[in-house]
């Protein structure tokens, strides 16, 4: 399974193959989950390699479901794209990242970066830059903290589109990273112009480095690349000392992984952050 194209297929075969009458269920609750307020939003840091210092984190959703109990993202985001719904979920992800990490802003951690990630009919919404303004103003959170993760995908489909609708959201003082990087098509030409901040490896090509070769280049292409083009980059999936090691002889800024830490809710991760003041 190290195709991460391949990988995206079965979780959505398997969201298929579910009996009709089960998955019509399951959109009827996740219908409702929003207003019986079922989904959390998880925190997992990223390392800034150099330092070993929590630069920031990623907001990954879960849904605590009353009879089924934690569902997976890679359960439901499929079926939740599909049904449209993961735009309102999505907003409700971003929302509730930011008021959190103005939370710590003012809790003493002033610095710390929050990554969220944006699905194709998000990115797609004419409204989304009013969205997203509206939850910079509402929360009062610095636009410089927030990451947009949008993936290659997303991009390809009308280019010339896709970076208007960056430009706007940079425009807004924000970041954005290009997420799961290398498991699409965009070519460096295209990469150049995005105005984008952040090239995130793919976990696909970090799960066998340094054993696997082809693996290995990759990862050192992908970083050399990101720091010709004046990107930071960051690997997700790092969960060995020895994977850690590749990556740093390679100078990449940055890293996420079970190595670190899982995905905590912010009670634990909130622990993690008094860590770091003692350091
Ligand atoms: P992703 O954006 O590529 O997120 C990284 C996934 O890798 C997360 O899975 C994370 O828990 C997992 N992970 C982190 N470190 C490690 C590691 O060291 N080893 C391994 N094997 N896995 C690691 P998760 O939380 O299950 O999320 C799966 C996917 O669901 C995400 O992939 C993302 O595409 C989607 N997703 C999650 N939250 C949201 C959201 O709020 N909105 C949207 N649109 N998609 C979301
Ligand atoms: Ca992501
Ligand atoms: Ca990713
Ligand atoms: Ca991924």
């Amino acid at each position: 399974a190290k195709d991460h194209g391949r990988n995206n297929v079965q979780q959505y075969e398997s969201v298929m193959n579910v009996h009709a009458v089960e998955r019509l269920q399951l959109e009827k609750d996740l219908r409702k989950a929003i207003e019986r307020e079922e989904f959390r939003v998880f925190y997992q840091p990223q390392i800034d390699i150099d330092s070993g210092r929590m630069i920031g984190m990623e907001a990954l959703v879960r849904w605590q479901h009353p009879e089924r109990g934690m569902v997976s993202p890679g359960l439901f985001i499929p079926l939740a794209e599909e049904t449209n719904l993961i735009v309102p979920i999505g907003e409700w992800v971003m929302r509730t990242a930011c008021v959190q990490t103005k939370r710590w802003h003012d809790a003493g951690f002033p610095h710390i970066r929050v990554s969220i990630n944006l699905s194709a009919h998000q990115f797609t919404q004419p409204s989304l830059v009013s969205k997203v303004r509206t939850i910079l103003e509402e929360t009062g959170i610095e636009p410089k903290y927030v990451d947009l993760e949008i993936t290659e995908s997303i991009t390809m489909t009308n280019v010339d589109k896709a970076i208007s609708t960056m430009s706007e959201l940079t425009g807004l003082g924000i970041q954005i990273s290009i997420d799961d990087f290398g498991t699409g098509y965009s070519s460096l030409s295209y990469l150049k112009k995005f105005p984008i901040h952040t090239l995130k490896i793919d976990q696909s090509f970090v799960r066998d480095i340094p054993q696997n070769s082809d693996d290995a280049a990759i990862a050192t292409a992908v970083i050399a690349m990101a720091h010709s083009l004046n990107l930071n980059v960051i690997a997700e999936g790092v969960e060995t000392e020895e994977q850690l090691e590749f990556l740093r002889e390679r100078n990449c800024n940055e890293y996420q992984g079970y190595l670190c830490s899982r995905p905590l809710p912010p009670h634990e991760f909130e622990e993690l952050l008094a860590n770091e003041l003692q350091m």
